[in-house]
């Protein structure tokens, strides 16, 4: 078993040096926010959002109460119910492995860590179907350095355009035939068995490309306990190497993965 834990807490302190590096400031707390350009990488929830095609219900959000009070104070609240499965959520290893940590089970040092960012953006334009290999890790690695144990690895596909134009983004409405890019199995077997990957995250809904019937790399990660991201946005603002991203997803106990806020911290140039 790859440990991911040291890592990420070595680049994170590596970062918070860098940012520290002035030596004028006190260095009273170690970590200085402003040395960081937040990006938002989670679309709402709200009706457009985008959802398998044959979910049972989408995200729905009902008042208890919304207005003036009998005494004229104003008080809104609302419940709110979705499936695990759309918007930005995490997918839990427990989706596709019964030994698979759930939602709430996920370690943290899973969900925060050092970002890298591997971009097929035009590859993905010329094939809808296109599968990320492992020659494109290689290719990513050669260009950038071998990819940390560790890391949130990030596949940009440029999809998060068609948001959220659900026909368009999923490449059809039949559950059985949709056309959207994804991880291929070769990829996915040595970013996480190799590389020791923390999770794999990409901007279109499913780390299986669109077609698949059978998962492969969604089962790959589950029997390694490795979570997903998906519906991811903005990975176009993400430098191939070099963000944290903290991705934090609903602490659902006993589930198969929910909505996600993720956000990347990327380190201001000097
Ligand atoms: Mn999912």
């Amino acid at each position: 078993m790859i440990m991911n834990k040291p890592f990420a807490l070595a680049g994170a302190a590596a970062l918070m040096l860098a940012a520290c590096g002035g030596g004028a400031e006190p260095a009273a707390t170690g970590f200085d926010l402003n040395s960081y350009e937040i990006v938002d990488l989670s679309h709402g929830y709200g009706p457009e959002t985008v959802y398998w095609p044959n979910a049972p219900t989408r995200f729905e959000k009902t008042p208890i109460f919304e207005g003036e009070r009998d005494d004229g104070m104003f008080y809104s609240a609302f419940t709110i119910s979705t499936p695990e499965h759309g918007g930005t959520h995490m997918d839990a290893p427990y989706h596709f492995d019964p030994d698979g940590d759930y939602a709430a089970d996920v370690p943290l040092t899973r969900l925060i860590a050092p970002a890298v960012v591997i971009d097929v953006t035009d590859k993905a334009a010329a094939d809808r179907l296109y599968r990320l290999t492992a020659e494109d890790v290689a290719a990513f690695e050669k260009a950038n350095g071998e990819i940390p144990a560790g890391a949130i690895v990030l596949m940009r596909t440029g999809w998060s355009k068609f948001w959220p134009d659900a026909e368009a983004y999923l490449g059809g409405s039949d559950p059985a035939a949709l056309a959207f890019p994804s991880f291929g199995p070769d990829a996915a077997r040595m970013l996480i068995e190799e590389r020791g990957a923390a999770a794999l995250g990409l901007d279109t809904g499913s780390t299986d490309y669109g077609p698949s019937q059978d998962f492969p790399v969604h089962r790959i990660m589950g029997a390694a306990n490795t979570p997903g991201l998906e519906n991811l946005t903005n990975l176009d603002r993400l430098p191939a190497t070099g963000a944290i991203v903290i991705a934090l997803p609903m602490k659902i106990e006993g589930g198969s993965g929910g909505p996600l806020r993720a956000i990347a911290l990327i380190p201001k140039a000097k």
